[in-house]
């Protein structure tokens, strides 16, 4: 499993974060995690097209998630060369009223020449492939869910969440945790800080931890982190 960040920031724009995005590889499968602003050219930095992506998955539905997703679509349709092959678009409640409402306004989203399967994820499992996705609900909207991805090993998203019993539960033992923290210290509702990050690592026990969803708090952030954290990066590559 290869685990590619193409973003680390939020809904603030960053030269050097774009929105929280992640691109899992397993076996031959391309997952991507959230679609925020620029995410699809993003892809091509790293040498993907949107034909080369499998899954897509909203961890919930605020612009700087999905906004790419309707870019993302519509490069499907009429790229240079229409998209043949089916995608998965997986995302938690609502995430069908999401896609025909996006599809009210941009008509030129709908599949041309692919299957478009949704499904979605809330608290249930689905399997993929031999790819085992799993969901839990955390706290930031209703729609709002962590995800867990499985093969051999496995690999948490805590998608924007304040402190969640949820999250530990899913995260236990995980090999890795890509997580929101979006401030080190300013404590705001919807989200982590380091502290309240800590109370759901002690409990969890993820063995690799990456910080992602940093606000521009982080620029002026003087501490030290400690194993296993590390704070993401645009770009960042990890092999599982
Ligand atoms: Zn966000
Ligand atoms: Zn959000």
């Amino acid at each position: 499993m290869r685990i590619k960040i193409l973003g680390t920031g939020t809904s603030i724009p960053a030269l050097n974060r774009f929105s929280s995005s992640y691109l899992v590889t397993v076996k031959d499968k391309n997952i991507l995690v959230d679609i925020g602003p620029s995410v699809v050219r993003r892809l091509l930095e790293f040498d993907y097209n949107v034909i080369d992506i499998d899954v897509v998955i909203l961890i919930h539905f605020h612009v700087d998630h999905s906004a790419d997703l309707s870019t993302f679509l519509f490069a499907c349709n009429y790229g240079i060369k229409p998209r043949t092959k089916p995608l998965l678009l997986l995302g938690g409640i609502g995430i069908h009223r999401f896609f025909h409402g996006m599809a009210s306004i941009y008509p030129w989203i709908k599949p041309n020449f692919y299957e478009l399967s949704i499904k979605t994820l809330s608290k249930n499992k689905y399997l993929f492939n031999d790819i085992l996705f799993e969901a839990i609900k955390v706290r930031h909207n209703k729609e709002s869910i962590a995800i867990k991805i499985t093969y051999e090993k496995s690999v948490v998203f805590s998608g924007d969440t304040s402190f969640s019993r949820n999250l530990i539960k899913l995260a236990h033992n995980a090999d890795l945790l890509i997580t929101e923290c979006s401030f080190p210290e300013r404590e705001v509702k919807g989200h982590l800080n380091l502290k309240s990050l800590q109370r759901i690592l002690d409990k969890a026990g993820p063995k690799k931890v990456i910080l992602s969803h940093l606000y521009p708090d982080w620029e002026h952030f003087q501490g030290v982190l400690h194993e296993p954290c590390l704070i993401g990066e645009d770009g960042m590559e990890i092999e599982l």
